[in-house]
């Protein structure tokens, strides 16, 4: 079991019994965690449910990009940015994740969205670690705009990454920008690698631009001896979602750090999957390789650590929690504050925000 679960739960003593110790408050069991991360986000997406379906049916990756994504990315404005954030803060919350590592993309609204993201998950009191992902799909004078607002943000004292879509919507020349400015900054870059076939060239398109600072997502067909630096993000809900296979991320030496890639914000979800996604092609396997996955996050935003998520479950050691659904947090403190408790936010009203997100999601939906 991983040394950090043990200090913070305390299992109940095996002389006692339940009734007694019911008794005694003192010794009462609570399952305490750090707060999670999730490795890897799209907060603009939380907005995307109930859309109209495309006028074509995808019927491979591309085109579900094409058609969905590239289509609800490019309808986006900073209020619809705003309240997707809004929303995709509180369900982080109220999954016991604290900490968000985003990857953002709004072509037609790109300067000033990752204050407004940074803004929205401060004001329901969630962290976050912003990206914009540039592309050169809409001309190469948007991808400099992209950059232009990942350097705006992190010199001016955001938490951030400089963020790139992908190699194969990037030129050759966006990804040296991109890798120099990051190497400038003194951060990493933040970009999808090989999520789907079309992407496979680019172990080969990044190789030497990248850094162990570096977080690659996804890396479905990434080839196991590769010689890209970093931490790759294992998203298995959304590989499944999309059809491009399994990335096993067991057979890598890279760490490995879980995220959602947008579907929500719980990684206790996001373990659980990873954790019979890996048993499905290896019966050998416990949790704790996925659990250890999850741990990783720590180490890209270490600033969770210090949160604290007391669970409606003990223990939380990663075998009860393979096999036990519904897990929810019954309080949250970041930073020292209680910022959800007794089933909800302290700092917004729920109900608030999912009325104006859902508000902002018809405006959105009205333009696809
Ligand atoms: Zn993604």
């Amino acid at each position: 079991m991983p040394g950090i679960w043990a200090s913070t739960y305390r299992r109940r003593p095996k002389h006692v019994a339940p009734a007694k110790l019911m008794a005694k408050r003192e010794v009462r069991i609570v399952a305490k965690t750090p707060g999670l991360v999730c490795a890897h986000h799209h907060l603009y997406s939380t907005l995307a449910r109930g859309m109209p379906p495309p006028p074509k049916t995808p019927t491979n990756f591309q085109e579900i990009l094409e058609q969905i994504w590239w289509r609800l990315d490019a309808a986006l404005d900073l209020e619809m940015i705003r309240w997707s954030a809004m929303l995709g803060a509180l369900e982080a919350l109220e999954s016991g994740t604290t900490a968000i590592v985003d990857h953002h993309e709004s072509p037609n609204a790109i300067e000033g969205s990752l204050d407004v993201i940074a803004a929205a998950c401060a004001e329901v009191g969630v962290r976050v670690l912003c990206a914009y992902g540039i592309t050169d799909r809409n001309g190469a004078e948007g991808a400099k705009r992209g950059l232009e607002e990942n350097e705006r943000f992190i010199k001016a004292g955001g938490n951030g990454l400089v963020g790139i879509h992908a190699a194969f919507t990037c030129s050759d020349e966006s990804l040296r920008s991109a890798a120099a400015l990051a190497d400038e900054l003194g951060v990493g870059a933040h970009i999808h690698v090989a999520e789907g076939v079309g992407d496979i060239e680019a172990p080969d398109r990044l190789d030497g631009l990248t850094s162990d600072a570096w977080l690659l997502a996804h890396c479905v067909h990434l080839p196991t001896n590769h010689s890209l630096r970093g931490t790759i993000l294992h998203n298995p809900m959304s590989n499944l979602n999309n059809e491009v296979g399994y990335a096993n991320p067991a057979r890598f030496t890279s760490p490995v750090a879980l995220g959602t890639d947008g579907i929500g914000g719980n990684v206790v979800e996001s373990f659980r999957l990873a954790y019979v996604m890996q048993r499905s092609v290896d019966v050998t396997c416990g949790p704790d390789t996925a659990w250890s996955w999850l741990e990783t996050g720590w180490d890209l935003m270490p600033e969770a650590r210090t949160d604290e998520v007391t669970w409606s479950y003990d223990p939380m050691d990663p075998w009860h929690i393979a096999f036990t659904p519904g897990i929810r947090p019954l309080e949250v403190k970041v930073d020292g504050e209680i910022v959800y408790t007794d089933g909800a936010p302290t700092r917004v009203d729920a109900a608030e925000v999912r009325a104006r997100a859902a508000e902002q999601a018809e405006r959105l939906h009205a333009r696809l």
